[in-house]
């Protein structure tokens, strides 16, 4: 059987809600299955982030011109600060097949969608304001102020959270890890995404009907 090209997936959350933390562990568990998209950023790197692995760290200037030579399936400025997708990678993992997860805040995952729409929505949350409060602060690599901003928008993101097709409530880690792994798995069974298979058995049995095949 031919194989099928990988999924599309975008993973969005409030800043806190173990994004982060989530697709780390699906890659750990899952290196055959999955493909980290790694973004560009203009923010400073937090301590222990390293160039090339957590995110390409960009000048605006860089930034700009990767821009300007459309090396990006899309950007977006989240709180004072510019993020964008290479293109590339993320083409060449999904003809390899694996399913390609784009760590993304909203604004870039609707432009995915737009532009692609087999792409797969999900947006992760903690299980209350109270935890999401909890793990921004204790993750403390945000000031008080960026940590007030993180939640404002978090609030205004909540709004499009509509937009998406599946909510990931992070409470347990493993138990939230095999949610997103059964839910890929089970997209790839959707009869959209099997076109290949079906023409080659639409073929095989018209063949059989008129006699050209025993
Ligand atoms: P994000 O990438 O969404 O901004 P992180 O992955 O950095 O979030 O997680 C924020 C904080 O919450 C980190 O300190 C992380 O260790 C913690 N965390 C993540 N997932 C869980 C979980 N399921 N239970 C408890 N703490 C978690
Ligand atoms: P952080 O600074 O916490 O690493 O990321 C801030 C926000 O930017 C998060 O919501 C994260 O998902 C988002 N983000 C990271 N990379 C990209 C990207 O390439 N494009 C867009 N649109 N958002 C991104």
């Amino acid at each position: 059987m031919e194989t099928q090209t990988g999924i599309l997936t975008v993973v969005s959350g409030f800043s806190g809600s173990g994004k982060g933390t989530l697709m780390k562990r699906l890659l750990e568990k899952y290196p055959d299955n999955y493909a980290l998209s790694i973004s560009a950023t203009t923010r400073d790197p937090r301590p222990g982030e390293v160039d090339g692995r957590e995110y390409f760290f960009r000048t605006a200037e860089e930034f700009k011109q990767m821009i300007a030579e459309d090396e990006l399936l899309e950007y977006a400025c989240y709180v004072n600060n510019y993020y964008g997708t290479p293109k590339a990678y993320v083409q060449e993992q999904l003809r390899c097949g694996k399913d390609v997860i784009l760590e993304i805040e909203m604004q870039g995952a609707l432009k995915i969608k737009e532009k692609y729409p087999d792409t797969v929505l999900m947006f992760v949350t903690p299980p209350s304001f109270e935890e999401l409060e909890r793990r921004l602060v204790g993750r403390g690599t945000e000031t008080a102020e960026v940590v007030r901003e993180r939640l404002c928008r978090a609030g205004e993101e909540c709004a499009g959270v509509e937009a998406y097709d599946y909510l990931i409530i992070n409470d347990e880690l493993e138990t939230c890890v095999e949610q997103v792994h059964s839910i890929l798995l089970n997209e790839h069974t959707r009869i959209l995404r099997n076109e290949t298979f079906i023409n080659k058995m639409k073929t095989e049995l018209a063949k059989y009907a008129k006699g050209e095949q025993s």
